[in-house]
């Protein structure tokens, strides 16, 4: 029997307002002294009432719209009742009949293939405190309790664990766009719950679902799902298919899901309308207002980035990862263009034909030199693109000299790192440092003439038909002229008196 997985998620994304859901206390607990951003409120003090954060609503209306949900007018947050240590009012303030978006979708495109994944819900909740376990006694951080959170329930409609963790990538990305949460797994600003069952090809019913819990990264989510996929299709395979809903956990270090509880041990959370909260209510002019602030989204982005600076997937990819990434690529391509139309000035083709005409080899340089040299110089220095010394102008204007060819790719390189480290002007840099390339004919010709006077048994060879000495004498050429000789000028030079 051939078996196909039906796998769905549930995503609990921290949301980094200024201050928590029902209270006035910090919600940045970067590096903050444990139970120093703590009031009485977010710590169940009897008699305390909370007062909902309007942000909390504004930012889960983002993340909403952004997932194509339906934005309910009237929502309504309700206690979700259970005991545990981390949780000082014994029930979590979520939603739950009513939440605050429904019937959404998301469309995942991959290299392979492109899916529409159904989205539940996004609702509306607060964490609970964090706890430390250690050998003999259990810690609690009460910085944490209170503060938003957006869960986030897709349909079973994902069908494969790569599909189900490029998911999460790109949740995490839209998150990042929308700047309403960092979403980093790591940090446990991104949690992920996964639900998954197996069924025959082709049917159409869902079977008892297992629910893997404590996956704290991308890959963890991948390698969990293919773990569960492996033992679900041997208990079918032996007649036994999982006839109950169970939690498991993934344990990492051994690679393997181990069971949690079952069925009989799931909670009652007793779910009533939390009385100290009144409904909800959300105007059309706010969710309008909210759509007309949204920044473009990273999948309409890639669309355009591929169309319009003729980029593969894959390099779309890493440029549009970070937003920031990607408006400083633009803005290279942007002050390029600007220089090349001027440069070019025709007055039989517009701006908009000279640089079609041009823009292919130009787009090349650029998307190159960022993508390979850049990077690699920023992850090496491990900073970011905020902390990158180079701006647009100048990276633009370092291009510009490898397009007209005045430098050689060796020495471009050597100019990239100079910038990079003082942040200098890259045609200061050429001059003071003596780096700029010869094409100037004449100049290279006198360093050929020599090479071949110094070298005659090389010479002979070559005229006898070992024609890949041009490499050698090419290669004589950079040494002579201190990596400054252009060697396509060169090559054309030795070919031309060899002959
Ligand atoms: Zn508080
Ligand atoms: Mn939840």
């Amino acid at each position: 029997m051939k078996l196909e997985p039906v796998i769905g998620l549930e995503i609990h994304v921290q949301l980094k307002t200024k201050s928590k859901m029902f209270c006035s206390c910090s919600n940045d607990a970067n590096n903050q002294e444990a139970n120093s951003l703590i009031c009485p409120i977010c710590t169940g003090h009897p008699g305390t009432l909370p007062v909902l954060n309007k942000e909390v609503v504004n930012y889960g209306i983002k993340l909403a719209l952004a997932l194509n949900l339906k934005i309910n007018k009237k929502s309504v947050f309700e206690r979700k009742s259970y005991f545990y240590p981390d949780l000082p009012t014994g029930y979590q303030i979520s939603q739950f009949e009513h939440p605050l978006s429904e019937e959404g979708h998301y469309v995942l495109k991959t290299v392979k293939e492109k899916i529409r994944i159904g989205i539940e819900r996004l609702h509306l909740e607060n964490d609970a405190a964090k706890n430390t376990h250690q050998k003999e006694n259990s810690l609690i951080d009460f910085n944490r309790a209170g503060t938003p959170l957006a869960e986030i329930v897709t349909k079973p409609d994902i069908k494969t664990p790569a599909q189900a963790r490029i998911f999460v990538q790109d949740l995490r990305r839209i998150c990042r766009y929308l700047e309403i949460s960092d979403a980093d797994m790591e940090k446990g600003q991104l949690r992920c719950d996964v639900n998954i069952s197996m069924r025959p090809e082709g049917d159409q019913n869902l079977y008892s679902k297992t629910e893997i819990k404590n996956l704290n990264s991308f890959k963890s989510v991948e390698k969990a799902l293919e773990y569960e996929i492996r033992r679900q299709t041997e208990l079918w395979n032996t007649n036994k298919p999982p006839k109950e809903e169970t939690t498991r956990g993934w344990n990492d270090s051994q690679q393997i899901t181990e069971l949690q509880r079952s069925k009989e041990l799931a909670n009652d959370y007793r779910y009533f309308p939390e009385p100290d909260i009144p409904t909800l209510i959300i105007e059309d002019k706010i969710i309008k207002k909210i759509k007309a602030e949204l920044p473009e989204l990273p999948s309409a982005k890639k669309e355009r980035f591929m169309k319009e600076y003729e980029l593969s997937l894959g390099d779309v990819n890493t440029l549009i990862d970070n937003k920031n990434i990607s408006e400083y690529f633009e803005n290279v391509v942007s002050e390029f263009r600007d220089w090349l139309i001027s440069e070019l000035e025709s007055t039989s083709e517009t701006e908009n034909e000279l640089w079609e005409n041009n823009k292919k080899k130009a787009l090349k340089l650029i998307k190159g030199w960022i993508t390979s040299e850049l990077f690699k110089l920023m992850n090496e220095a491990n900073i970011t693109i905020e902390e990158l010394k180079i701006n647009p102008e100048n990276m633009a204007e370092f291009i510009k000299t490898i397009y007209l060819a005045k430098v050689n790719s060796s020495n471009a390189q050597k100019i990239l790192k100079i910038m990079f480290e003082s942040g200098g002007d890259p045609s200061q840099i050429i001059e003071e440092n003596d780096l700029g390339q010869i094409s100037n004919e004449s100049e290279i010709e006198e360093l050929v003439e020599n090479i071949i006077k110094n070298n005659p048994e090389q010479v002979e060879q070559y005229k006898d038909g070992k024609i890949n000495l041009i490499k050698y004498f090419v290669g004589m050429l950079m040494k002579e002229s201190h990596g400054k000789a252009n060697p396509e000028v060169g090559e054309k030079l030795f070919k031309k008196k060899l002959k």
